[in-house]
């Protein structure tokens, strides 16, 4: 059988610890006998960031402009302990946070939804997917301590001098006040990743904010989101067969609970880090996430949403046995060959990668499973099987297909 040929490189991105180990298995079991891989590679592990000065994630970047799809291997942010244990120049940013900010995208999570590890909401038949803005509020909120009686009031001055005021409140003693914002531009950039990935997934979009309560701040996301989608998608969400929906934060909850799933969900920067830990645990495991960046321009990054599994590595240091999922890293792969693939007219492409995912879940269904999924399906007598058996399994159930 000849390979399957790719006419525009991939962007890859490479990464660090256990996910790295598990980059190159995947590479050498699952896509290199199948594919003449054509990538552009990036080594954005922390040794090459640390060499580079962080040059190579800008530059993988701007690849990722260029080319337009992007497959990207967990990486370690550095932290206090990791510039002692890799004697770093300076505590480089997150790869993640220069990339998104590069590309002005939104983050999508979905579960990897597979026979035998239910949800623990039993109504979820399909998969949620969560939007979270990820700029401002309470993530770039100003906070102060009141030590005592006094007016607090918000002041805003123009470029021109003039000075608007409101009060916010008038103490009687000690308390508490923060002050939040977020820029309409990137509001914009949200929406338009938002209703750019339901068109691209067929699926409906739910916004919710708390507009009743917050007349003018969580408003203006309604505003923004409801303009948009009327001069822009309106006619496109007909024509592909799916809504819009706004709703209210608590209204969208409940009614998250007793759906099936099936959508994507869009929250403001703090709903979505709250509700987003909140769907992934309640479909089993973050080693069955995946991760989406969608920039507004058409842009796509694909990743696990774990990340590099530390404990693991230092056990495969030592030279012990690891049982480490692959399956959110397999499904980055496929997301971006898939797209790549779209985008190319390359069919065969676009083919094999929906293969391999059914490879990928035929595999467990059928029992054979790493040590996270066995602990928690409803399968019985599961077989665990190693990092590098798990994905010569996977090989086995692609080659049978
Ligand atoms: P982690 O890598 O997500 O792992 C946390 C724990 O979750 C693991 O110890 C393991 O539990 C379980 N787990 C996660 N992925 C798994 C998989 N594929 N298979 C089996 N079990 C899995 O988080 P972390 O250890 O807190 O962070 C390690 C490094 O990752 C940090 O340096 C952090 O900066 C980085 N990080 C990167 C990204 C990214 O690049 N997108 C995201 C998050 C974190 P058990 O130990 O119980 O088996
Ligand atoms: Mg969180």
């Amino acid at each position: 059988m000849s390979k399957i040929k790719m006419t525009t490189p991939l962007v890859e991105m490479d990464g660090d610890e256990m996910t790295r180990v598990l980059w190159k298995m995947i590479k050498d079991e699952l896509l290199e006998p199948y594919i003449e891989l054509n990538t552009e590679y990036y080594d954005l592990g922390l040794e090459h960031r640390n060499e580079t000065d962080d040059q190579v994630t800008i530059d993988s970047a701007e690849a990722t402009k260029k080319y337009g799809v992007a497959v990207k291997c967990a990486t370690i942010t550095p932290n206090a302990a990791r510039m002692t244990e890799y004697n770093l120049k300076q505590m480089w940013k997150s790869p993640n946070g220069t990339i998104r900010a590069m590309l002005d995208g939104t983050v999508f999570r979905a579960p990897i939804v597979v026979k035998g590890i239910e949800p623990c909401v039993r109504n979820w038949k399909k998969p949620i997917t969560l939007a979270r803005h990820a700029y401002g509020d309470v993530y770039k909120a100003t906070e102060m301590k009141i030590p005592g009686a006094g007016k607090a009031e918000l002041v805003f001055t123009a470029a021109d001098g003039t000075e608007s005021r409101e009060e916010i409140f008038t103490f009687d003693g000690p308390g508490i006040i923060q002050g939040q914002h977020n820029r309409c531009d990137s509001i914009e950039s949200f929406a338009r990743s938002c209703f750019k990935f339901a068109l691209e997934t067929k699926q409906d979009l739910w916004f919710s904010t708390k507009d009743t309560i917050s007349k003018k701040y969580d408003h203006t996301f309604k505003d923004i989101f409801a303009e948009i989608f009327e001069k822009e998608y309106k006619n496109k969400f007909e024509e592909a067969g799916i809504t819009y929906f706004y709703t209210l934060i608590d209204d969208a909850v409940a009614r998250v609970m007793k759906s099936e799933g099936g959508f994507i969900w869009a929250c403001k920067n703090y709903d979505g880090d709250v509700m987003s830990d909140m769907v992934s645990s309640a479909f089993g495991s973050l080693a069955m996430m995946t991760s989406v960046l969608v920039s507004p321009h058409g842009y796509f990054e694909y990743e696990a949403a774990h990340g590099t599994v530390q404990r693991h590595y230092y056990k495969h240091l030592k030279g012990e046995e690891t049982s480490t999922n692959s399956v959110a890293t397999i499904f980055a792969w496929t997301g971006a060959l898939r797209k790549r693939g779209e985008l190319d007219g390359n069919k065969e492409l676009s083919q094999f990668a929906d293969k391999l995912e059914k490879a990928c879940l035929t595999t467990i269904e059928s029992g054979k499973m790493t040590k996270d999924l066995a602990l928690i399906t409803s399968i019985e007598n599961p077989t665990v099987l190693n990092s590098q058996d798990f994905i010569k399994e996977i090989r086995n159930t692609l080659d049978q297909m």
